[in-house]
């Protein structure tokens, strides 16, 4: 459709970005038009099955996104940070990466437990991130009712790694 068109003309595909071989999808254009911006919001809210008490955003880019996600559900924001930016207590979720290891940090006294968490973040790739991610809300005693993307690089098949959960993305690529 129309949005889906958009999306493919405004994200740019970055050669060897951050390192050799690597292509990033880099969605600053995207956010920089008002009408796609609000499209995709629109979209990643309508997308969502039953009630969301929170929508957690991952460090940067996924809390550009979920941040007007949650306030047009009428839900909370909760950023997961990488690891040191909160002044903590925290609840950590330490996950591999190609090369050593990474974590993602929350406050757990901004997550009730029971609370029903949405997970938003700009690209799907391998699934690390949004793995570890749903780990640490569910320590926390929290239920991830649901994971959206803008992009899912499918052929890294993160996917698989999110297995059980509701994962919806934008845009599709294989
Ligand atoms: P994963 O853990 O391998 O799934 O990587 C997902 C994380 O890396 C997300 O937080 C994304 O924001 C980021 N990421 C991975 N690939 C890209 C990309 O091509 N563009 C923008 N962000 C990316």
């Amino acid at each position: 459709d129309a949005l889906i068109t958009r999306m493919h003309e405004l994200i740019r595909d970055v050669p060897d970005f951050p390192s050799p071989g690597v292509g990033f999808k880099d969605i600053t254009p995207l956010l920089a038009d008002a009408k796609a911006f609000a499209g995709v919001v629109e979209e990643i809210a309508s997308r969502v099955d039953g009630p969301v008490d929170l929508v957690a955003g991952t460090e940067a880019r996924g809390f550009i996104l979920a941040a007007p996600v949650a306030v047009a559900l009428g839900a909370g924001f909760v950023p997961v940070r990488k690891h040191g930016k909160l002044p903590g207590p925290t609840a950590a979720e330490e996950y591999a990466l190609e090369y050593g290891t990474a974590t993602v940090e929350v406050h757990p006294f901004t997550v009730p437990r029971g609370a029903r968490v949405l997970i938003v973040d700009d690209v799907l790739a391998t699934g690390g991130t949004a793995g570890a991610t749903i780990r640490l809300f569910e320590h926390c005693g929290a239920q991830v009712v649901g994971l959206s993307f803008l992009v899912e690089l499918e052929f890294l098949h993160g996917r698989d790694v999110l297995a059980g959960h509701r994962v919806e993305s934008l845009l599709a690529v294989s």
